[in-house]
């Protein structure tokens, strides 16, 4: 018999969050995550919340994007939780010619669809980022993005989550899922079996290989990012600082 109603296998920001709002929606939520909370990627990155606004005609990206603005604020604002939250805005800095042609399009393709967003000169971002190269050819200002501590807002989630009565359990190393003859899952993680009716893989990039344990082929290929951090330095940079070589990049590449 199912011991719990929902098994969430990953505890990233993904599987935090899902145990959060499940365990709010009165759901009996089990969370299993082989390390830590937030020890992989949700533990390794900038920290940037994306947002462009609701757009003419809403979509899924913009509920996503705005949503998730709203859950960072109320977490930080409403639940009393210190994950760093600031609605900072965030610039983005273009280097090449090549940069400039491929940024304004997207700009004015963004804007015409209701997007908050604008192309900016080097002299007026430097006039919001006053330690911003005067090289530079410009930079897209996004004034709704926000930035949060990635690993203090994913043990957040993780906590909220606990406060509503989910278990989220670590050092459990999935290594068999089975599926009953009544539609169960059986899970396996180092001698511990847990029995659920519900499975969620928020395995981040390693739901591949768990997709196999089900027969499934789930179509993730990890891609290595990277990330600098400094030392705190003094309160100079104001913002969130990204390159436009890394979406042209995106874009571009096939
Ligand atoms: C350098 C870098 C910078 C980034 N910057 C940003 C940014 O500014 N803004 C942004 O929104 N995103 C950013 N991202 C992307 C963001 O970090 C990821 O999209 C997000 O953290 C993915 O969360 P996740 O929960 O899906 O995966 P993860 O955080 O990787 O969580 C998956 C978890 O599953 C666990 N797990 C795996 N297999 C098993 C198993 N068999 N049993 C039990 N547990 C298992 C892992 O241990 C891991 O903790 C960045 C990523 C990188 C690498």
């Amino acid at each position: 018999m199912a011991d719990t109603e929902v098994l969430i296998i990953g505890g990233g920001i993904a599987g935090a969050s899902t145990a959060w709002h499940l365990a709010s929606l009165g759901r009996c939520v089990t969370l299993l995550e082989r390390g830590d909370i937030a020890s992989e990627a949700s533990g390794v990155n900038a920290g940037g919340i994306g947002a462009l606004g609701w757009g003419n005609v809403p979509d899924l990206q913009a509920y996503l994007t705005m949503g998730s603005l709203q859950l960072f604020r109320h977490l930080q604002l409403e639940l009393g939780y210190d994950i760093e939250f600031r609605a900072s805005g965030a610039l983005q800095a273009i280097q090449t010619q090549e940069q400039y042609v491929y940024s304004r399009d997207q700009v004015l393709g963004l804007k015409s669809r209701g997007y908050t967003l604008e192309l900016l000169t080097i002299n007026e971002a430097r006039g919001l980022e006053p330690e911003l190269s005067p090289d530079l050819r410009g930079a897209v200002h996004f004034p709704l993005r926000a930035q949060a501590d990635p690993v203090k807002s994913t043990q957040a989630f993780a906590d909220a989550a606990t406060q509503q009565g989910a278990q989220v359990l670590t050092g459990r190393n999935v290594t068999a899922i089975t599926r009953q003859a009544n539609g169960d899952y059986r899970v396996f993680c180092d001698g511990e079996v847990h029995e659920t009716e519900r499975l969620v893989l928020a395995a981040g990039a390693w739901c591949k290989p768990l997709g196999r344990m089900l027969g499934l082929d789930i179509p993730i290929v990890p891609v290595r990012g990277q990330m600098w951090a400094s030392e705190p330095l003094p309160p100079r940079v104001f913002h969130s600082l990204s390159a436009a070589e890394s979406p042209m990049h995106w874009a571009q590449s096939p």
